[in-house]
């Protein structure tokens, strides 16, 4: 710590510059961090702070007082400082000192006092360690190899074994004043640290016998046990030797974690808010350290009036003999001061921090007065709350909202939003009659402009005397213009997780007072609009903007660089549409497939109108050949798409004729971007698969597929597996198969595929198709593998727009209707159900007999709960199966679950049939009442019906049963 005769400081130079050098650039050797002595303090500071006003009747700062004018410029207009004469915004400030009449321990090193006492004899300070060992000790913490961190470590260990001798009631006598250590450790319910001898057996038992003759002793004092003051923890440090120092890796004296004398910081960092002339409010910090001063006073006064006591507080040795003699009597001698010294103690250690534990109910204050740690701790602390982040200028934060109609690469900005973030335009000969529209505007009629500046760096503010300003308005001059269409900003929603969390889009300036984006791009962001807010930074640069449009423009980031799955892709009701529109029995006259073919556009693009599907009686064209028009609207669109993708319903034909012949129009096929043949979806969930562990062996007769990751290394004995669709890489993996290099994965049929990878963890994996997200072979994925992001992100475009209009003409809901069984399922599902349960009954009445077969591994109970469970699956199984076949096709969340927009068909089944076994943790419902799983069961009943196979009827009947049976 530089330390600063009072005579120089008139002659340096004060200066928030940095000091540099003029020799050039030294090297920095080592930095140590350590705290500063009282000396250091007291050389620190300018002068001593020992008054609790604040100001003279004049309200002036008085000298002397926390608001000396020595410690600089208390605000801007307080004028010079009376030390450097500077400035407010320059003068660095300067320290003030407070003495404490009597010692306090510093609580941030409460911890570490602790650890070093624990080690020091409590008389003679030497440490508590054998002469051998303790050289080893010493060895090893000089040794130049040893790393901080590892001497960090060596201490603790030197720091254990001291203690242990200790805390296994063993006195420890020091070896070389013979004096009888006992533990040291912090108190409880109070600031302070006890020396607790009472547990080493017959050592005290001479002072008890002492003290039992005197008066005072007859309360319920323990004669061993006393608290170790601070004063005199002060003189075991200062009397620590160096070598000790450095065997605990102490790099300062540890006498500095005393407390004598407190640094009074600069008024600028606890500035006080002045409220009405006469009036002011003060920092927490100012406050705290008016409650020091007055603790302060009154221990002062206290030790005064007591004469007695300076001579207890440890400075001699003879003092400490006589104060192990009458330990306790430390309490009755300084009876009165000891209580002023544990307040000045307490206030000390919450200036320093307010959330220490230890603090009398008497002290504690309604409205806590923060201390130095809250300054900078948590989350509004100094750091995560000033300098990890701030805030920022050119932002903008508000909810978010979808809109189909905007291209995937927008976001609508609300106007009010870009009346107040600007760009900094420069005025040339192709902008200057719109920038001087803007300025004319002024900031609040959009599009306006904010600012004006000329180049020479003047600004003038667009508020006032705006006529004169464009009419003045010259090339080279740089325009504050409100945003406008087309700007590029950058949108984020926080969690940022992956760097599409954050992209570029361009700006589209609209009513209202949301951020409205395309759906297709919620992925990357994970946005939903249950509320969800995103924010906006608009770049200030040229190379900002292009750099920005280059990197992170949304059509450069399609998909993630994870795996190179297409991310930003339609979703939802688009696959819906999309599903419904391919349909194979989808006719439109020229009339509405015209309509739809305008909806795809902004109504000013050309459409080339394709050759009827059906002529004559009348001209009909189908919903495939809208999605022709979609790829390819015109013959300038040079896009040209080839690919076929089996959707989910694909399944092959009967006779074995070609894949197009698909009965449930299931395989998409693409030829010159033409939709040839296939309903539109994206398959999900009934394609998951099964990952069987390596152990598992190769079933002859089921299908496996296996191949090696092709980014990993493979590892035997480690499955690590990736798949893919459907024919592509069979071959491969039938080699590895075959070859025994790659570890097994088993399938239920031959026509399930794997994406995904396994580390011997069974795991459900789903194939997302033609138009949806995470898979190569889509829609998508070609075109931006063959065209490139721009014919992609077209068609997304597109899309969007089709599908919300179309969508929103041709209505799609659901009500209780399209859950509602028909009497045919109703029937069937109860003669499953009966069935099951008579299986149930069955087993149960077996498992009465004692007769029931038992499963490996398990014991009665638990084989029936496992078949119980096995039947009770299957019946869920059968019942979905049944319910699937006999929805009508129209049933929309039959289509959902079809085109893979959302839901499932044990959605479905669990909505129509029946809700079946619920199972807890892999088990059935547990007994949460006694002996039952719900009150209106028998006891101990296993059967069916107490395990919550409600079928959606009786639903309803079992709350009943709940309430009124
Ligand atoms: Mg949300
Ligand atoms: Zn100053
Ligand atoms: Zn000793």
């Amino acid at each position: 710590m530089r330390t600063m005769n009072r005579g120089q400081a008139k002659t340096l130079i004060f200066t928030k510059q940095p000091f540099i050098e003029d020799e050039g650039h030294r090297k920095i050797e080592k930095w140590q961090f350590s705290a500063m002595s009282d000396t250091e303090i007291v050389n620190m500071a300018e002068t001593q702070i020992y008054k609790c006003n604040y100001y003279d009747p004049n309200q002036k700062p008085i000298e002397g007082g926390l608001l000396d004018p020595r410690l600089g410029p208390a605000n801007k207009s307080s004028g010079e400082c009376a030390t450097c004469g500077a400035v407010m915004k320059d003068c660095p400030g300067h320290f003030g000192f407070l003495v404490l009449a009597l010692p306090v321990l510093n609580v941030g090193y409460l911890s570490t006092i602790v650890d070093i006492l624990k080690c020091i004899c409590k008389l003679c300070s030497g440490i508590l360690l054998e002469e051998g060992m303790r050289n080893d000790f010493l060895k090893k913490m000089r040794s130049p190899k040893m790393e901080p961190l590892r001497k960090t470590e060596l201490m603790k260990k030197i720091v254990k074994k001291c203690n242990s001798l200790a805390t296994n009631y063993r006195p420890v006598k020091c070896s070389k004043c013979g004096f009888i250590n006992g533990s040291v450790k912090k108190a409880v319910g109070v600031l302070g640290i006890i020396h607790d001898r009472s547990k080493l057996n017959g050592v005290m038992d001479d002072f008890r016998t002492t003290l039992s003759h005197t008066k005072e002793s007859k309360a319920s004092f323990n004669v061993a046990t006393h608290m170790l003051n601070p004063a005199r923890i002060y003189s075991l440090f200062k009397r620590m030797v160096d070598e000790d120092c450095e065997l605990l890796n102490l790099s300062n004296r540890p006498a500095n974690l005393i407390m004598k004398n407190i640094a009074v910081p600069p008024i600028a960092i606890r500035p006080s808010v002045i409220v009405d002339r006469s009036l002011s409010n003060e920092n927490d910090i100012t406050e705290r350290l008016k409650r020091i001063i007055q603790s302060n006073a009154i221990l002062r006064r206290d030790l005064l009036e007591a004469k007695s006591a300076p001579k207890c507080l440890g400075h001699s040795r003879r003092c400490i003999l006589f104060e192990d003699v009458l330990g306790f009597f430390m309490g009755c001698l300084v009876g009165m001061e000891q209580a002023s010294w544990d307040i000045l103690q307490v206030e000390v250690a919450q200036y320093i921090n307010s959330d220490i534990r230890g603090v009398p109910f008497s002290m504690q204050t309604a409205k806590p007065l923060s201390g130095f740690v809250q300054r900078l701790k948590g989350k509004g602390g100094r750091f995560r709350g000033n300098l990890s982040g701030k805030r920022v200028e050119y932002t903008g934060r508000t909810v978010i909202s979808p809109d189909p109609n905007l291209k995937i690469t927008e976001v609508g900005i609300p106007i009010k939003m870009a009346q107040i973030l600007t760009y900094p335009e420069r005025v040339s000969h192709h902008n200057i009659e719109k920038l001087r529209q803007c300025v004319s505007n002024g900031p609040d009629k959009y599009p306006g402009a904010r600012m004006l500046r000329n180049p020479d760096g003047t600004e003038w503010s667009l508020k006032v005397n705006r006529k004169n300003a464009a009419d003045g308005l010259k090339y080279g001059d740089i325009v504050e213009r409100h945003l406008e269409d087309g700007d590029i900003v950058l949108f984020n929603r926080q969690p940022s997780l992956h760097r599409m969390s954050i992209m570029c889009h361009r700006a589209k300036v609209m009513p209202w007072r949301t951020l409205r984006f395309n759906e297709s791009v919620c992925n990357p962001y994970n946005a939903d609009f249950d509320g969800d807010e995103m924010n906006m930074h608009v770049p200030q640069t040229e190379e900002a903007r292009t750099e920005a449009v280059m990197l992170m423009g949304v059509q450069n980031n399609l998909c993630t660089p994870k795996n190179g799955e297409v991310l930003v892709a339609s979703t939802q009701d688009f696959l819906t549409s999309s599903f419904l529109i391919t349909r194979k029995d989808t006719f439109y006259d020229r009339a509405s497939f015209s309509l739809m073919c305008s909806y795809m556009g902004d109504g000013t693009d050309p459409v080339d109108l394709p050759t009827p599907a059906v002529i004559k009686p009348i001209e009909l064209w189908t919903g495939k050949q809208l999605f022709s028009v979609l790829v390819r609207p015109n013959s300038n669109v040079r896009v040209y798409l080839n690919f076929t993708v089996n959707e989910k319903s694909y399944s092959k034909t009967e006779d074995g004729g070609p894949e197009a012949m698909c009965p449930n129009d299931g395989f998409v096929y693409f030829r010159n971007s033409e939709l040839i043949a296939g309903q539109l979806g994206k398959g999900t969930l009934d394609r998951f698969m099964v990952l069987v562990p390596g152990h598992m062996k190769y079933q002859p007769g089921k299908v496996a597929y296996l191949w090696q990751n092709r980014n990993l290394p493979y590892e035997h004995g480690h499955s690590s597996v990736v798949g893919s669709y459907q024919g592509h890489l069979q071959k491969k993996m039938w080699a590895a198969v075959t070859k025994g290099s790659a570890e097994c994965i088993y399938l239920e049929d031959a026509h399930r595929s794997v994406v995904g990878s396994s580390q011997g963890h069974f795991q459900k994996f789903c194939i997302c198709i033609t138009l949806g997200n995470g898979n190569k072979d889509g829609l998508y994925s070609v075109l931006l593998r063959d065209y490139k992001a721009h014919a992609a992100a077209s068609c997304m475009n597109r899309l969007a727009k089709l599908s919300a209009r179309w969508i929103g003409n041709h209505g799609f809901s659901i009500g209780i209707s399209d859950v509602q069984p028909s009497d045919n399922l109703y029937n069937e599902k109860e003669k499953i159900i009966k069935e099951g349960y008579n299986k149930c009954a069955g087993m149960i009445q077996l498992y009465n007999e004692g007769q029931l077969p038992l499963e490996p591994g398990c014991d009665a109970a638990q084989s029936l709960e496992s078949g119980i469970t096995k039947i009770l699956n299957n019946i869920r199984d059968q019942t979905g199966k049944l319910c699937m076949q006999t929805l009508h096709w129209r049933n929309s969340p039959l289509i959902m679950s079809q085109c893979g927009s959302k839901g499932s068909p044990i959605n479905i089944s669990q909505m129509i049939a029946c809700v079946g076994q619920q199972s807890v943790g892999g088990r059935r419902a547990p007994n949460g009442f006694i002996d039952r799983s719900l009150p209106h069961f028998p006891r101990k009943a296993k059967t069916p019906a107490v395990d919550e196979l409600w079928d959606r009827v009786k639903v309803l009947g079992s709350f009943m049963g709940i309430y009124f049976g």
